[in-house]
């Protein structure tokens, strides 16, 4: 049996803030702006997750309002979809996932995005597939003013 699931995130781009996507962090002039790391990649990834478990979204799970997950790193909410995934008897076929970033160039960093989110999620890199694309500097993306990611995944039992 197979499910899939598609997230999305959104987060502004700003000033005195790290950038951090799928984990690692990215040198950049601008970082993303929200709770603990912002990590756009991994919050559209567990959404993907929760979402083909129809087990809601991260919001559900993970109140920002709730001191308890105020802060929780995207890492942290990864591994918790995880858990719930495999409590459920699912694991992880496949994620696919595009970033919109108009900067900073991402292709250097592919490999290093795979490696982190497999070893995060506990699947194997071969399953994980991620690219980057800018937005033709149109809206927030393209301005520069915001990354974006959406992902899909296809868990199996
Ligand atoms: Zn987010």
């Amino acid at each position: 049996m197979s499910r899939t699931g598609i997230g999305y995130d959104i987060h502004r781009l700003v000033e005195g803030r790290r950038l951090i996507i799928g984990g690692i962090d990215i040198p950049y002039r601008k970082g993303l702006l929200g709770h603990s790391d912002a990590d756009v990649l991994l919050h559209a990834i567990s959404d993907a997750i929760l979402g083909a478990l129809s087990r809601g979204d991260i919001g559900t799970h993970f109140p920002p309002d709730d001191d308890a997950y105020k802060d929780m790193p995207g890492a942290s909410i990864l591994k918790k979809a995880m858990e719930i995934a495999r409590k459920d008897g699912y694991d992880v076929q496949n994620i696919d996932a595009v970033i919109i970033a108009e900067e900073p160039k991402l292709s250097q960093y592919y490999d290093r995005i795979i490696d982190s989110v497999a070893g995060i999620a506990g699947v194997p890199p071969s399953s994980i597939g991620i690219k980057a694309k800018t937005n033709e500097g149109l809206d927030a993306p393209g301005r520069g003013e915001a990354i974006a990611a959406y992902a899909v995944v296809l868990l199996g039992k």
